[in-house]
């Protein structure tokens, strides 16, 4: 029997992917675009959408976006992004538009929860039932699973908005424009450009000061999270995670303790 083919849909805050692949993880077609504004990027993945379940037999439908969303199935606003500095973005319909044309078995959720997701199928996850993926990159995101589901109630896990005490000295300023003191705010990447303070990533070494803060922040955040689900391991990853700034989730690892923490690039 062939392996069933499923769609998945990406929606990042740069850049959106669409992906044609079948259960085992093979890949047969994907396309990248760039996240605009809703009335121009939504309409394009719904065409792939679309054009994938016209030709062939799709089994699902994943989605996975950036937030905050409505997750909740007995909300009205459910499938889509709530209020959001996103310009645009407040209110769009991303489920509906994507997968409304179609009936099939669609899984909607935060793009953290679906990277979580992907690691505990095929990555630094596998085997687990209780797992963190946390992200650091334009933001800070936290992709939780509890008993192997994504925790739920009031809403999805904000945890990169957890508020942790400073450094003794630190008077980096954030740049979450709702908390001087959580983990987004001192330690995203726009965080980190900002304590650089017009210095490249490229000229700082691991033993920079720069990254007190930052491993502290994260470090803090993982303390969090194993204080409060327990998660069996912890992800670090995020396109200023372990590949292009290795200083930082070093310093986190040895903050805890190094066998709850994988560094996933
Ligand atoms: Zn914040």
């Amino acid at each position: 029997m062939p392996a069933r083919l499923l769609v998945g849909v990406e929606l990042g805050g740069t850049k959106c992917i669409a992906t044609l692949a079948d259960e085992t993880g093979q890949v047969f077609e994907q396309h990248r675009t760039p996240t605009t504004v809703p009335s121009e990027t939504l309409p394009i993945l719904a065409e792939h959408v679309d054009l994938w379940c016209e030709r062939h037999e799709i089994s699902a439908l994943g989605i996975a976006s950036f937030g905050p969303l409505d997750l909740n199935p007995n909300s009205a606003g459910y499938g889509q992004v709530t209020n959001t500095t996103k310009p645009g973005w407040s209110g769009a319909r991303v489920l509906a538009e994507i997968a409304g044309r179609w009936n099939l078995p669609t899984a909607f959720d935060t793009d953290v929860n679906g990277a979580a997701a992907a690691e505990m199928h095929w990555g630094t996850g596998k085997g687990l039932s209780d797992f963190a993926y946390v992200t650091v990159g334009t933001g800070v995101g936290v992709g939780l699973f509890v008993n192997g589901k994504p925790t739920r109630g009031l809403g999805h896990c904000e945890m990169g908005h957890i508020r942790v005490p400073r450094l003794s000295g630190d008077t980096a300023s954030s740049i979450c424009n709702f908390h001087d003191d959580c983990v987004e705010g001192l330690a995203s990447g726009p965080a980190i450009k900002s304590a650089l303070g017009g210095r490249s990533f490229d000229s700082v070494g691991a033993d920079d000061p720069v990254w007190h803060g930052v491993a502290h922040a994260v470090a803090c955040l993982c303390h969090a999270l194993v204080c409060t689900t327990g998660p069996q391991r912890i992800a670090l990853g995020g396109s200023h995670g372990a590949s292009t700034a290795p200083a930082w989730p070093d310093r986190t690892t040895v903050a805890i303790e190094p066998e709850w923490v994988s560094l996933s690039a």
